[in-house]
């Protein structure tokens, strides 16, 4: 696919067969990011001279003859929920203001491994909860296609970095599809792996059951080539899947012959038609190279929204307890501890954060946990019996990733139920640990890009990309 940056896969090419330099590759993204960071605000941080040390030393490497990294001198960006050694991580919360991890994230460390050149930290919704990038603290991310309208989210500055060229690649976090959703508003290839399959040893959790981290890229080959270095087991994270990687860059020419591609039967209310249309013609295009096209039914899809928003906010109430005035960040002094941790709470956590952390205590509550949180599990389970059934007659499927285009900056902000819509393709995935990805097949409505997804069981990726690699020749 042409896409307006060089992609990663080139860059490392290009860097590896001496045609240009890391550092060169590097000033090339900086000015970009002088001349657009500005009106887009992509990052909370963007991490120049430690930028121009480590492609200082791929440049070296490459001089004396080294074996250089899979992404050896590729610019890459870190949504700010992802640790990195004595570099602030804000998660885009007051709360943490001030705070440095004493150490990297494993993806982080692996990224380094792989000769990668991070330039920063992007901005996020607060604790990723959101799906257009205005709940952070500070100030929204605009899409680089369209500043007056969001980029998605939560992972919004890392689909905003890629998209404005800022970086060639950038990793997010997916607990509901805030890498999937903010990849189709931005035109960019976003991959949520089958949960367990990417470590999350240094990510700083919101939901544990469901968080997972991926890329976003421009193209499918790349997005595999991030996986390859990012994924496979980590003894550091205990819900790390005991297994390797499969190959994914080996499968992507493979074609989609013979697969067999579910098509939901009826759809949830509120998709644009543009993005009705474009997943039509995803279909034909599968089609046409040779797939079967059946009918599958998700009865309890519709449900999905309504146990996300139990469990998540349940899990979330656990793990932002942690947040006290004492172990990180801000503390809002006062006469005694009590007060000491709910002056801090108050000032620190922003109103999204605040909602989702009474919601789940509420659920969570002697009294409420059977009606709320026990009946969101039962729910959990029939949802993945439900994508059981469906993958017994199907390999993969294919649902819009959002029910319209990237909106205008502010349109849902005071209305987090219209919000919390837009993720009705993406969530059901997450709750059953499954894995899914967005590719850009088109535009829709003012001319911005619609996103198809292609999901797939758990451990389905070969599958998965390959649909991917043959949808992006389509398109
Ligand atoms: N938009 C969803 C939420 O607000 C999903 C966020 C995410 O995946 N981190 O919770």
């Amino acid at each position: 696919m042409a896409t307006p940056f060089a992609t990663a896969i080139q860059i490392a090419q290009s860097i590896r067969d001496g045609s240009t330099t890391a550092s060169a590759v590097l000033e090339q993204h900086l000015a970009r990011i002088s001349e657009r960071e500005g009106e887009i605000h992509a990052f909370n941080l963007v991490t120049t001279e430690q930028a121009r040390a480590t492609a200082q030393h791929i440049d070296k490497q490459a001089k004396a003859g080294n074996a250089l990294g899979a992404l050896a001198g590729v610019p890459v960006a870190l949504k700010d929920n992802m640790c990195t050694r004595g570099i602030a991580t804000t998660c885009s919360s007051k709360i943490l203001e001030g705070w440095k991890p004493p150490y990297d994230a494993t993806v982080v460390t692996r990224l380094q491994q792989a000769g990668a050149v991070m330039v920063g930290k992007t901005n996020l919704d607060e604790f990723a909860m959101g799906s257009s990038t205005e709940n952070s603290a500070f100030g929204p991310t605009r899409n680089p296609l369209d500043t007056s309208r969001v980029p998605g989210g939560s992972s919004g500055g890392s689909a905003a970095a890629v998209a404005a060229g800022f970086a060639a690649a950038s990793l997010g976090s997916d607990t509901g599809g805030s890498i999937r959703q903010p990849a189709s508003l931005c035109g960019l290839v976003g991959v949520k792996p089958t949960y367990g399959l990417v470590s999350r040893q240094g990510i700083v959790a919101f939901a544990s059951s469901l968080d997972q981290v991926g890329p976003f890229t421009h193209t499918v080959a790349d997005a595999a080539l991030l996986m390859e270095v990012i994924g496979g087991h980590d003894p550091l994270d205990s819900t790390s899947l005991p297994q390797p990687l499969p190959s994914l860059t080996a499968v992507l020419d493979q074609g989609v012959k013979g697969m067999r591609i579910g098509r939901l039967v009826g759809m949830p209310e509120g998709c644009e038609p543009e993005v009705l249309a474009r997943l039509e013609a995803a279909f034909a295009a599968l089609q046409q190279a040779g797939a079967t096209i059946v009918d599958i039914t998700l009865p309890s899809l519709e449900f999905g929204i309504t146990a996300y928003y139990l469990i998540a906010p349940a899990e979330a109430s656990s793990n932002l307890a942690r947040y006290d005035g004492v172990r990180y960040g801000l503390r809002v002094d006062s006469p005694d501890l009590n007060s000491m941790y709910g002056a801090t709470r108050a000032a620190g956590f922003g109103a999204e954060v605040k909602r989702r952390i009474m919601l789940g205590t509420y659920a969570l509550s002697a009294g409420y946990f059977d009606a709320y949180y026990g009946k969101a599990l039962k729910v959990r389970r029939l949802i993945s019996d439900d994508f059981a059934t469906a993958y017994s007659s199907c390999d993969v499927i294919l649902t819009p990733t959002s029910p319209t285009v990237a909106f205008p900056i502010g349109e849902k902000a005071d209305d987090p139920l219209t919000m919390y819509l837009c993720d009705v393709f993406t969530i059901p995935t997450n709750l059953a640990g499954h894995c899914a990805m967005s590719v850009p097949f088109g535009t829709g409505a003012h001319n911005m890009p619609v996103g198809v997804q292609v999901l797939a069981p758990a451990l389905g990726e070969q599958a998965m990309f390959r649909v991917a690699a043959q949808l992006e020749r389509a398109s």
